[in-house]
């Protein structure tokens, strides 16, 4: 039996950075994955993910300021960028299904710059767009991407410098809870802590299992398209935004960015449930034709042959809200579930969790943010037998 202060239950994107906050604040951590790091089978894998203060509630964007605060400090502790600003445009046509106005009222509520800009605005600025007068948007110039993969590898990598032991392929199969610590089978080995961090992604149901708790949560099947745009110039990174159509189906894209030098685009939450450990890893041509359609009305530059489609997993609480909190019957466990929106945040979440392990009851952030109460696990939503289902973006 090998004793830690901390265990982390999962290294994507989110248990990757609360082992790097644990560890830097001098916790004795291990982390435990069970597959290899950087695997393709969770949530976490790929080359961006969207980064934007332009949410629809001020906590949001405040939580935005600290993430932006949390990537600060990873690159300054590793020396590597993994944000890059690009510039954020939330575009929609005048009777579209997300109304553009709580994004801009929450920015203007946090002192966050933003623009408001008409269809000859943004056909001016981004030629790529070919759009009726109908259609405005919000542009933001600090929003852009973080480079996923390299993201998480930069967490793992700095955790380690700071005396984390992380443990790949090595899938947690008991958890026992006793006497204010827990105790964790994991690929052969018993461990013990004083501390849980349950990071499990689409895996979350079966670790708070352990703990009698079931959350209603639905794990969807998404995917990325890569196209190799006939106008890959007008994508250019550095030309192009990152940009979210707000209505429904909401869809949204990158510049070019990283090695695979296409463009990156796709429907948000368009996918249907499955079960992580079944999932199969093809195609979905549903979405493949919804975007193709889209585009061919709204970006038709951005079209070409398909390089690369990618599925990867959504877990979804009925409201789309994160939930990052400790157990009610366990205050020494604690857990994050992100929502389908949470990589811009996997630094800050990983520094909640940190709060909540070292410093109970560790809501300092959470309160900073506004979030202490939105986040929680025992929130009445989650408590309902038929949830109703709202996926903001
Ligand atoms: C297509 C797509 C696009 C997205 N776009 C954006 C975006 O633009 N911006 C944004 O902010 N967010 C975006 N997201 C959401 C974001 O990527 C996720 O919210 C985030 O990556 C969740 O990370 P996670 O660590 O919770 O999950 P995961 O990365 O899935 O990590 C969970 C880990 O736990 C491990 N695990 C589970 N059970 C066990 C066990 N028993 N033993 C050991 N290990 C275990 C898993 O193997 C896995 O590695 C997107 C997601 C997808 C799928």
């Amino acid at each position: 039996m090998t004793e830690y202060d901390v265990i982390v239950l999962g290294l994507g994107g989110i248990g990757s950075g609360a082992a790097y906050w644990l560890a830097k604040r001098g916790a004795k951590v291990l982390g435990l994955e069970q597959f290899e790091l950087g695997h393709a089978r969770g949530e976490s894998h790929d080359h961006s993910r969207i980064i934007r203060y332009s949410y629809f509630s001020p906590a949001y964007v405040r939580l935005a300021k600290e993430a932006y605060a949390a990537w600060d400090a990873l690159e300054s502790d590793t020396g590597e960028q993994v944000v890059f600003k690009t510039g954020g445009l939330d575009i929609r046509p005048r009777d579209g299904a997300i109304p553009l106005e709580p994004y801009a009222e929450s920015m203007r509520a946090c002192g966050v710059p933003f623009e408001r800009l008409d269809a000859g605005e943004i056909r001016r600025r981004w030629r790529a767009w070919r759009i009726d007068d109908d259609i405005h948007g919000l542009f933001q110039p600090d929003g852009g991407l973080v480079a996923a993969m390299r993201a998480t590898a930069a967490h793992q990598r700095a955790a380690r410098a700071h005396g984390a032991t992380l443990l790949d392929r090595s899938p947690v199969t008991a958890i026992a809870p006793s006497d204010g610590e827990v105790s964790v089978e994991a690929g052969g080995e018993r461990y013990r802590a004083g501390r849980l961090v349950i990071a499990a992604g689409p895996w979350t149901a079966n670790a708070l299992a352990y703990f009698g708790m079931r959350v209603p949560l639905e794990v969807t099947k998404e995917q990325v398209i890569y196209f190799e745009s006939r106008d890959l110039e007008s994508f250019a990174f550095g030309r192009f935004p990152i940009w979210i159509w707000m209505d429904d189906p909401a869809y949204y894209g990158f510049p070019v960015f990283g090695e695979i030098g296409a463009v990156k685009i796709t429907q948000d939450a368009g996918g249907k449930p499955v079960d992580a450990d079944t999932r199969g890893f093809e195609e979905d041509p549903e979405i493949t034709a919804r975007v193709t359609a889209f585009l061919e009305r709204y970006l038709p530059g951005a079209l070409g042959p398909v390089r690369l489609s990618k599925t990867c997993l959504y877990t979804l609480p009925p409201d789309r809200d994160f939930i990052i909190d400790t157990l009610p019957a366990h205050p020494n466990v604690s857990v994050a579930v992100g929502a389908g929106h949470a990589f811009k945040f996997a630094s800050v979440i990983g520094r909640i969790l940190s709060e909540l392990a070292l410093d109970p009851p560790g809501r300092v952030t959470l309160i900073r943010a506004g979030t202490e109460t939105s986040f929680k696990i025992d929130r009445p939503i989650l408590q309902m037998e038929a949830p109703p289902k709202t996926y903001m973006v």
